[in-house]
């Protein structure tokens, strides 16, 4: 089913959850008060248009309620940010995001409704951190703040040995949950604790990222 979404703010971050939605095929409401960022999306989403999301009447005119999500990607004005987010949960939308400027700015959000808070630059610079950190990941995704879920190449110590063998859930409190073939090419998606690494696998680990990082270190950089 096409889900609808709105899009409050089409600045960097706002334009480009818009554009990615877009493209998705999403149904996308486009909303700014400056007629230069809504020009630049008619084309993009399925309606854009000027209107000032701290204007209750406005909102409601443009139907905002049958909406599903609602992201306010207003940054500098925080408090157009927050009047909107509590103007879109007193309509009883059921999902906002919003992007906070600050920890205080989050703080707010959260107390007013707000269903998600992201802070896009904090985010992006912590995961830049962890990849610089660690050269080893070949890919790192962020599912909390202290869990994630990341690509690893099978080291020396992991090749010809069994998921048993290395008994990763019990020695590092990982999960193993996909080992991606170098021979086939193919992701094995429930690998048997039976299945032997071999050179060249990849293997995708969920798990807290202390508990990644003593595996890292004892599997991989001390290899
Ligand atoms: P980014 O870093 O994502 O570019 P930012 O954090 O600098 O954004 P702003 O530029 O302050 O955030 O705001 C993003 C957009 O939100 C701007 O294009 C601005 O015109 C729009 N905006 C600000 N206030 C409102 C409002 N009350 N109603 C609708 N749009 C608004």
């Amino acid at each position: 089913m096409k889900r609808e979404y709105a899009v409050i703010g089409l600045g960097q971050f706002g334009g480009s959850v818009c554009r990615e939605l877009s493209e998705e095929g999403m149904d996308v409401l486009a909303i700014d008060l400056l007629e230069s960022k809504v020009s630049e999306f008619r084309n993009i989403a399925s309606h854009a248009v000027i209107a000032d999301s701290t204007d209750e009447k406005v909102l409601k005119e443009l139907g905002i309620r049958n909406i599903d999500h609602v992201i306010v990607a207003i940054g500098e004005d925080i408090q157009a940010s927050i009047l909107t987010t509590l103007i879109l949960k007193e309509f009883g939308i059921k999902k906002v995001t919003a992007k906070a400027q600050n920890n205080y700015h989050e703080k707010v959000l959260v107390k007013i409704g707000a269903d998600q808070v992201i802070h896009p630059e904090r985010d992006m610079g912590r995961k830049i951190a962890r990849s610089i950190i660690s050269n080893n990941f070949l890919d790192h995704l962020e599912l909390s703040d202290d869990h994630s879920i990341i690509e690893i190449q099978a080291s020396n110590k992991m090749i010809g040995r069994t998921l048993v063998d290395l008994d990763i859930r019990v020695n590092y409190g990982c999960n193993v949950v996909a080992i991606k073939s170098n021979a086939t090419n193919e992701m094995n998606i429930s690998p048997l604790a039976t299945d032997e690494i071999e050179s060249g696998d990849i293997l995708i680990i969920i798990g807290a990222d202390k508990d990644i990082s003593r595996l890292e270190k004892k599997l991989v950089i001390d290899d």
